[in-house]
């Protein structure tokens, strides 16, 4: 009987894996689609001084305008991409777009601030990728300055000799560097203090806490310590609550980014901001 079951099982996992990868081939596929239709559009989401409120910077977000199910969350299409070289044509799109809406608002006259690019692994580890990004940029005729990098902790601590390379690359050109997603990977410590960093985003989910238990403001206290020991600024993601800013302005913090403020826009709100 024990044999059975486990040969139901086999089949079972079998049936199911199968069915995964089925599916996880018709979304490559859609992706595939939905480039040559072109329908990835750009989200910004401000991030502010959190004590004066003033205006720093905003972060670029991809979203998947699907003709019939809208507005698709990168949460649901950005790991398909990640396990394809499909998320380097997406990466393209997006800085593409990036530099356009850029370009736009120093047209229209705005004072633009810069804009941040989420960068995934397999973006980072490819240096033709990252020629291609620098070149598209540089064509454009807008200053680096204008834009950042996000890479999160895991892939910046995945390989930290090439990490560094990569980033001493980035920062000689001019461009901005924030590690995403801080306090999720496993840091190590020497690696941020060698790396030509700026900015620790601290995580969403200590956001979260931060008000529940003392613990939680603890540990925040310390990450804002940390990044200040090593010269970096510090930027909370997700702030959804005015106890929160103040807490995180007690704390030292230097910018806010949440639905406190603003969440991710189409380009055309952007203009009411800057206007
Ligand atoms: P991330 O870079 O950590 O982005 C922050 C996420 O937090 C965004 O989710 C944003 O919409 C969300 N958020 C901002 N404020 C709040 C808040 O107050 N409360 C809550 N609950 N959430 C908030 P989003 O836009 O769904 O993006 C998810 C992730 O997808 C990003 O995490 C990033 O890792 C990835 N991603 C987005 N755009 C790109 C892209 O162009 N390229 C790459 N490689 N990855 C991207
Ligand atoms: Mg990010
Ligand atoms: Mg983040
Ligand atoms: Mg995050």
């Amino acid at each position: 009987a024990l044999i059975n079951i486990k040969k139901n099982d086999y089949a079972f996992f079998d049936q199911k894996m199968n069915q995964e990868i089925k599916q996880f081939t018709k979304m490559e596929a859609k992706l595939d689609q939905a480039i040559k239709n072109d329908e990835f559009i750009i989200y910004y989401q401000p991030y502010y001084r959190g004590v004066s409120k003033e205006l720093y910077g905003m972060e670029a977000l991809i979203r998947w305008q699907n003709p019939t199910k809208g507005l698709i969350s990168p949460a649901e299409f950005i790991p398909i991409l990640e396990n394809s070289q499909l998320i380097k044509k997406v990466g393209l799109i997006v800085v593409k777009k990036v530099v356009k809406s850029i370009k736009n608002w120093l047209d229209a006259g705005y004072k633009v601030v810069p804009v941040s690019i989420n960068l995934s692994a397999r973006q980072l580890e490819d240096n033709n990728h990252l020629k291609d990004i620098y070149q598209i940029i540089g064509e454009s005729g807008i200053d680096n300055s204008l834009i950042k990098f996000e890479i999160t902790e895991s892939s910046a601590m995945d390989d930290v000799n090439y990490s560094l390379k990569v980033m001493n690359k980035m920062k000689a050109k001019g461009f901005s560097i924030s590690i995403d997603d801080f306090g999720t990977g496993y840091s190590s410590f020497s690696y941020l203090q060698k790396f030509p960093i700026d900015y620790l985003k601290i995580d969403i989910s200590f956001i979260r806490n931060m008000t529940l238990s003392s613990d939680g403001k603890n540990i925040v206290e310390s990450i804002i310590n940390i990044a200040h020991l090593l010269n970096l600024k510090t930027i909370a993601e997700g702030v959804e609550k005015e106890i929160e800013l103040n807490e995180l302005n007690q704390l030292g913090n230097d910018f806010i980014q949440g639905y406190y403020f603003n969440p991710p826009m189409p380009a055309r709100e952007i203009e009411k901001i800057y206007s």
